[in-house]
């Protein structure tokens, strides 16, 4: 055994089917009398429904990916104007990220109700992207203090989101396995969220109606959420940060970049390649992701998601300039070979 670091956070997690009949209570737990409910315009309706036993005090229904600046000071406005003592995002990274960038000014605290599988409700990361650029960081205050985690809630994800979403949450855990700062609770947690999600997801894409597969695949988000909550993310994560500031979707393109990401560190990170294999499976852990996304019906290509040919040269310096501890050396060549290889998806 090597020497390690762990450090935990402080969470609370209420977990099953009809999980979500808890939420009043999970707000009175907190003293909160005055919640402001979040969600995008298309969750508006899931977030009404299941509110009934929460104090609202006012609803902002407008959260978008990626939390532009201007649109995440309009929701702090609000929950100023409104004397919000309390936020109940009801929905994927992008509402936990509305109300992360509400607690990062504020300090009010988030009870997150996840319906897709980012993982972003187990994070200290926020993330606001202004100007073309994605700014991000670790802060305690925008940890949710609670998360209520429904299957129920995710039957009607649609089965491409679910597959992207799934992945996104599959990338969390084999970047924890080759974090420079991983740890082994860290890395049992993230081989077990993978074989869950892995094991999941075709059948969820298969059947979005399937309980059982979509309590899976939302229990493998957990844990994806968890592992990057303490370790470090590396060079896969930072090519995402940089092609989201890009306004690519975001996971869409984790799922897509994914396998190369993992082809560059194969040789640098064989002990976490050995795990995510078995964990999937397959006798190559690159290849068998791709090949789980061929599966699941997932774009392979960036150039299928918006990336422009001409932004890959870009993408790749801003990768190389400032890169994130990496098994394998952060060079520009190799990353720009990388993103090549993602944007005509090639098979690793
Ligand atoms: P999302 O939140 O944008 O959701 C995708 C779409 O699915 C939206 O239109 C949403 O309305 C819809 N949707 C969500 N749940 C649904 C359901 N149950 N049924 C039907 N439709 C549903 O996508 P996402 O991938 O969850 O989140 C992406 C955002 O999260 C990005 O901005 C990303 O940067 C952020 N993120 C942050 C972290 C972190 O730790 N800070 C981690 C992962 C992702």
């Amino acid at each position: 055994m090597s020497p390690f670091v762990y450090n935990g956070l402080p969470m609370r997690v209420v977990f099953g089917a009809g999980a979500v009949s808890q939420l009043g209570a999970e707000v009175e737990r907190l003293g909160a009398k005055r919640a402001l409910l979040l969600s995008t315009p298309g969750r508006a309706a899931m977030a009404r429904g299941i509110a009934g036993g929460v104090p609202v005090a006012a609803t902002f229904d407008r959260a978008v990916m990626h939390t532009p600046l201007e649109r995440a000071e309009e929701a702090r406005g609000l929950a100023k104007s409104a004397g919000a003592d309390c936020c109940v995002a009801v929905g994927g990274g992008s509402t936990i990220g509305f109300g992360k960038a509400i607690a990062l000014t504020s300090g009010l605290p988030v009870i997150a109700v996840p319906t897709t599988y980012s993982g972003s409700e187990m994070t200290t990361i926020w993330g606001i992207s202004d100007k073309g650029a994605k700014k991000t960081g670790r802060d305690p205050r925008v940890l949710p203090k609670a998360v209520i985690y429904d299957p129920q809630l995710t039957l009607d994800l649609p089965p491409a989101v679910s597959a992207a979403s799934g992945m996104n949450a599959i990338a969390h855990c084999v970047e924890a396995l080759y974090a420079h700062d991983g740890n082994p609770i860290v890395s049992l947690m993230a081989e077990e969220g993978i074989r869950a999600l892995a094991s999941a997801l075709p059948k969820v894409v298969l059947n979005g109606k399937d309980l059982e597969a979509r309590s899976d695949a939302l229990y493998g988000a957990w844990l994806a959420g968890t592992t990057i909550s303490t370790t470090s993310v590396a060079l896969h994560h930072k090519l995402c940060h940089v092609l989201g500031g890009f306004g690519l979707p975001h996971a869409e393109t984790h799922s897509i970049v994914l396998p190369h990401a993992m082809q560059y560190n194969r040789d640098a990170a064989r002990g976490a390649m050995q795990r995510v294999a078995r964990a999937i499976d397959s006798v190559d852990a690159p290849r068998g992701t791709w090949e789980l996304e061929q599966r699941l019906g997932l774009p392979l290509r960036l150039a299928d998601i918006g990336m422009k040919e001409g932004d890959l040269e870009r993408a790749a310096r801003i990768a190389a300039e400032a890169p994130y501890p990496n098994p394998r050396k952060v060079e520009f060549e190799p990353v720009l070979d990388l993103l090549k290889n993602a944007y005509e998806g090639k098979r690793p």
